[in-house]
């Protein structure tokens, strides 16, 4: 696996090389954005981590004009700009998670399998899976475990959108975008009645909770791990 680290801070990006070359990726390294921009246009990378304030580029514009070029490589945006609009901004521009500043290595490298394996586990099929939940996409019926859900077709969607990215933190209005094609007023709540909709449905107070609430932020559909708290839930 292939990693593109694009972190201006020699000791931030030398620390992250080393560590995950310690864990046998294969780390290349761009210290602004220019550069981080063209290594990551030019060579086959399986994951990036975006530092966001570079000289001469900043992650934001670089992250943009990557997926602007239809570039899907998945982006994991690690900076000290930790406030909740920051993350919005990023998730926006097509990151798929963000690590704040300070952090442990292992989270980082928790974080970055978590990516990888949503972009393997993307293939074409008609069947998709979070934990014991699945999902038909041609007949747009839901089981979790043995038991069926029904579904209206804008829960489907919803549902669908949400395993397609799963381990993906995906904004309010990212989420609005791509249901519904077109932009909502930011206040909007529809989202968030969807998702009340389906956690009634496909998450019983029973069973781990696999849609979860990031507050100020959105929602993230994983399978649960025993021990893993890393998100602040609502
Ligand atoms: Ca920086």
């Amino acid at each position: 696996m292939r990693i593109l680290v694009i972190e201006d801070e020699k000791k931030v990006a030398n620390f992250v090389m080393q560590g995950l070359r310690e864990e046998n990726y294969e780390v290349e390294v761009a210290y602004d954005g220019e550069q981080g921009l063209e290594k990551a246009l030019a060579g086959e990378f399986d994951g990036m981590i975006l530092d966001l304030m570079l000289p001469k580029r900043d992650g934001i514009s670089l992250l943009r004009e990557l997926r602007g070029r239809g570039i899907n490589t998945p982006v994991l945006i690690l900076t000290a700009k930790g406030t909740t609009q920051d993350k919005i901004v990023g998730l926006d521009a097509g990151a798929d998670d963000y690590l704040a500043k300070p952090f442990h290595f292992e989270e980082l490298t928790a974080r970055i399998r978590s990516l990888l394996r949503r972009s393997v586990s993307v293939e074409k099929t008609t069947q998709l899976k979070v934990g014991d939940l699945v999902l038909d996409t041609i007949t747009h019926k839901a089981k979790r475990g043995t038991v069926e859900i029904d579904l209206t077709s804008r829960e489907y969607d919803v549902l669908e959108y949400l395993m397609r990215n799963s381990n993906r933190i995906l904004s309010r209005s990212v989420i609005t975008q791509h249901v519904w094609n077109y932009n909502f007023a930011t206040d909007s709540n529809l989202v968030d009645v969807y998702i009340n909709r389906l956690r009634n449905k496909v998450d019983p107070p029973e069973l781990p909770r696999l849609i979860r609430s990031i507050r100020g932020v959105g929602y993230i559909m994983r399978e649960a791990e025993p021990g893993n708290n890393d998100f602040q839930e609502d």
